[in-house]
């Protein structure tokens, strides 16, 4: 019986993916995640405050 580790997690997700974009909604300046960190959490600070995920549309 293989053991799948899909760990899928319903805690906040704030791990960065590659590929992702960012955008800063202060200047507008937009960023892709070329190669993700292994730091768990890591934020992408521009102006001052967190860039947010370009996929959401909020
Ligand atoms: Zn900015
Ligand atoms: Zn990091």
């Amino acid at each position: 019986m293989k053991k799948k580790t899909t760990a899928k997690s319903a805690k906040k997700e704030l791990k960065m993916k590659k590929g992702e974009k960012y955008v800063c909604d202060s200047c507008g300046m937009a960023v892709t995640v070329d190669r993700a960190c292994e730091c768990g959490a890591c934020d992408i600070i521009c102006c001052g405050e967190n860039m947010r995920m370009a996929d959401c549309c909020c």
